[in-house]
């Protein structure tokens, strides 16, 4: 597997897929010419910004080739950055906040990434989004259609999400929504109860396509400041 194959199957799957899904697929897929440098890994994964002269912003991202869920997470921290553009923050900030400036290594890489981070959280939106991943959890342990596998490779995402909310909410949830489709989810045709884990993919969704709006409408609003 290489990337350009990767990438092509986020375009088939991008043609199949309807509702929030796509719309965040469309949005990573959109996002990838800012890529410059793509790195395979065995584990977890990155994605790193090269701050440019000119507001010019790239990116190397690191992923394990193949794994389509991975490469989604990796690009939503793309599409969270170039979104609020607050060190890779996962919502807006606007509270004026005493920055230290960025220091930059020769590629561009910020080397004080982490205290900018701190300074820009907000803990009531730490709180709101470890509550949506919170809830996310709920359906997952409810459901019993998902297998014990399943179940914990999707708890122990959105724990991860937990901790480091500031940084890994939007990226849990759109990895989750991937991996619920490509385990076949939700069930369709004909059942007298509705499966719990079709309410998950439901509200799972919904948080997934609130979190893109979000970001649709900082981008468009950082647009229309900066013209
Ligand atoms: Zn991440």
């Amino acid at each position: 597997m290489n990337v350009e194959q990767d990438i092509a199957k986020l375009r088939r799957l991008n043609s199949v897929v309807t509702g929030p899904l796509k719309l965040i697929i469309s949005e990573v897929l959109a996002i990838t010419p800012l890529v410059i440098d793509w790195i395979n890994v065995q584990t977890s994964g990155s994605a790193v910004c090269r701050y440019k002269p000119d507001n010019v912003r790239q990116y190397e991202v690191r992923y394990q080739f193949g794994n389509i869920g991975n490469l989604v997470h990796e690009l939503t921290h793309v599409a969270v950055n170039e979104s609020y553009n607050l060190d890779f923050i996962n919502y807006s900030n606007r509270a004026s906040i005493d920055l230290p400036d960025r220091e930059l290594d020769i590629l561009g890489r910020c080397k004080n990434e982490d205290l900018r981070q701190t300074k820009q959280m907000s803990q009531s939106m730490n709180t709101t989004k470890s509550d949506i991943l919170m809830r996310i959890k709920g359906w997952t342990d409810a459901s019993t259609e998902l297998s014990q596998i399943q179940k914990s490779e999707i708890s122990n995402k959105l724990i991860y999400g937990m901790i480091n909310p500031h940084k890994e909410a939007d990226t849990v949830l759109n990895q989750i929504l991937v991996w619920l489709f490509e385990w076949g989810f939700p069930i369709t045709g004909q059942y007298i109860n509705k499966p719990i884990v079709n309410a998950l993919y439901e509200e799972l969704s919904s948080a997934v396509k609130a979190a893109h709006l979000e970001r649709l409408n900082c981008r468009r609003h950082n647009n229309i400041r900066a013209a």
